[in-house]
């Protein structure tokens, strides 16, 4: 293996720029300075398609750090990102639209009885724009001799089963018009050939998803996934003097369940501190909801609306906004080999989110996947000659861990809510890791019917939220959202559902045009990939447009 390959034949080639994939390549660089690592990115500047929410816990980031730039302290991107620590937090359970109690005591008291929900305590955490934590963390790769590309979007990998691994990865091609005629602006898709191929991309990332197939992984339960959205919000000092700069908040129960009227959805919601009088708000909802005109933008509406939020946010102007969805399925979806377990396969290793490595008692998977990153390089710079022997290293150092030890511990978190349900299942959560193994079904076989009572009456504005994320893509190319049978639409969806689609993306890509419901507005979409994984018909495909499209959120 050469050490200076061009771009498109690289030694470590990682798919996806966010902390698992950019925490991969620094960790290389510290650790073996001559290897070529590129990381490709399909927004159009680093940190542009990350959202969360975020609370990030801070030592495999320090570990990560002080090994590759060990002044990095000094740094004024570090003192910027780092600003915020977690000096005081609440837990809080609100009851209808005004009533709520503190319950911090109540996860203080399980911390010292080591039940599963200690684990949400945060104080020390820091609290962080995962946008700019990824800009940054993209600036130290590129220090160290990263090739970062970012507006690389890809469509596929190259796997050859018989010889155990990918070739390379294969970039979506440019300049097709609406038709998928070649303009003549066309560039076909290259290929970047690579002797290892680490998978980065996010939650429900194409590629792995493709990956999973053609390797015949398997996960013992499916994946299980939840909405976020969130603002970010400017607001008077007086109210962000009041709020605390140093204060987190998480709180559960209205608008998404309460013990006595439902509606019974699993989620949560925080109110984090940014900078400069802003606050972010954020509702998280378990994709697995019933009510077939929910929309998570009406549950953000009614959070805003509660008493206790209202103080702090009333009379504020929304500056930014966005949607993702985050895997939950926790241990038991892990894709593996069936019959060596490795989390990936020969040359090919799952990172991060699109492993699925997020710890549902915390809500969390940041730290997991700035962790994953780390093991997955130490694999790599362990078997270096080797690269067939990569998945199953990186899952032997997974399983040593604190990746491990955080994902058995939330063994069977969501799967019990899922079974039965927030009131009963988050009692059972208490005894975390002693949960017994359940298998669930998808998402969207969960949709029925019922309509969500607590609707307001006014639609959400789809339009000013799909302008404060910013997303674009070239407007005449090929759209990448695909009704796979527009007949169960109009015969079985619509009359049975009333085309859940059209309510739930954040975006309002899709509308019924000429009778027939179609993703009328690709170029708002935001990548989030619920109408994916919730349409009740498993009808719809998300591909990747070409590279550069997408939202460009800069402080979420
Ligand atoms: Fe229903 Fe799915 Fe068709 Fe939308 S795309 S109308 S959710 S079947
Ligand atoms: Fe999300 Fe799909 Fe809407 Fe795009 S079209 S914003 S992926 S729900």
């Amino acid at each position: 293996m050469s050490d200076n390959k061009g771009y498109n034949e690289v030694s470590v080639l990682i798919v996806g720029a966010g902390p698992a994939g950019l925490a991969s390549a620094i960790q290389l660089k510290a650790k073996k300075p001559q290897i070529d690592v590129c990381v490709i990115e399909k927004a159009a500047d680093l940190g542009n398609h990350n959202l969360s929410g975020a609370v990030l816990e801070a030592e495999p980031l320090h570990t990560l750090l002080d090994s590759a730039v060990p002044e990095w302290q000094q740094s004024d991107n570090a003192k910027e990102v780092l600003e915020k620590k977690v000096k005081k937090e609440k837990v809080m359970f609100l009851l209808g639209k005004k009533w709520s109690i503190n319950i911090l005591f109540a996860i203080k008291l399980a911390k010292m009885l080591s039940l599963g929900p200690g684990q949400m305590l945060h104080k020390g955490d820091y609290i962080v724009s995962i946008s700019k934590l990824t800009k940054w963390l993209g600036h130290i790769a590129k220090g160290l001799g990263v090739e970062v590309l970012t507006g690389f979007a890809a469509e596929d990998i190259i796997f050859d089963e018989s010889a155990n691994r990918a070739t390379g990865v294969r970039l979506v091609d440019q300049g097709l018009d609406k038709e998928g005629n070649k303009q003549p602006n066309f560039i076909e898709g290259e290929i970047i050939s690579a002797d290892f191929v680490v998978l980065a991309e996010g939650c429900d990332g194409l590629l792995t998803e493709k990956f999973i197939e053609k390797a015949k992984l398997q996960r013992y339960s499916p994946q299980l996934y939840s909405v976020g959205v969130k603002e970010l919000i400017k607001v008077s000092p007086e109210q962000y003097e009041k709020f605390g700069c140093w204060r987190v908040v998480h709180a559960m129960g209205f608008p998404l369940w309460t013990p006595i009227i439902g509606p019974g959805m699993f989620g949560g919601a925080i109110c984090y501190p940014g900078t400069d009088d802003h606050i972010s708000v954020g509702v998280i909802v378990g994709a697995d909801w019933k009510y077939c005109d929910f929309n998570p933008q009406d549950a953000l509406t009614n959070f805003k609306q509660h008493k206790f939020v209202k103080q702090f946010i009333d009379g504020g102007t929304v500056v930014e906004a966005g949607a993702k969805m985050i895997p939950e399925g926790g241990y038991y979806a892990i894709p593996r080999d069936a019959k060596t377990g490795s989390i990936g396969k020969g040359n090919v290793m799952i990172l991060g989110d699109s492993a699925g490595l997020v710890n549902m008692l915390k809500i969390k998977g940041l730290h997991l996947a700035i962790d994953s990153g780390i093991q997955s390089a130490n694999a790599i710079v362990e078997i270096f000659n080797n690269p067939r022997a990569a998945a199953l290293k990186y899952t032997e150092l997974i399983d040593q861990s604190n990746v491990a030890k955080e994902m058995k511990s939330a063994k069977s978190f969501r799967q019990t809510i899922a079974k039965f349900g927030p009131l009963l299942g988050m009692p059972f959560s208490v005894f975390g890791g002693l949960l017994p193994k359940f298998k669930v079904e998808e998402d969207y076989k969960a949709m029925t019917a019922a309509r969500y009572k607590l609707k307001g009456k006014q639609n959400f504005d789809k339009d000013t939220f799909t302008a404060m994320a910013a997303a674009e893509h070239r407007e005449d190319q090929t759209s990448h959202l695909t009704i796979l049978d527009s007949d169960i639409c109009k015969t079985r969806c619509t009359p049975g559902f009333n085309s859940p689609c059209i309510t739930f993306c954040p975006a309002g890509v899709y509308e019924t045009v000429n009778d027939r419901v179609t993703p009328a507005n690709p170029s708002n979409c935001l990548h989030c990939k619920t109408c994916q994984r919730k349409c009740p018909f498993d009808n719809i495909r998300w591909t990747v447009p070409e590279g550069a499209g997408g939202p460009r959120y800069k402080r979420m």
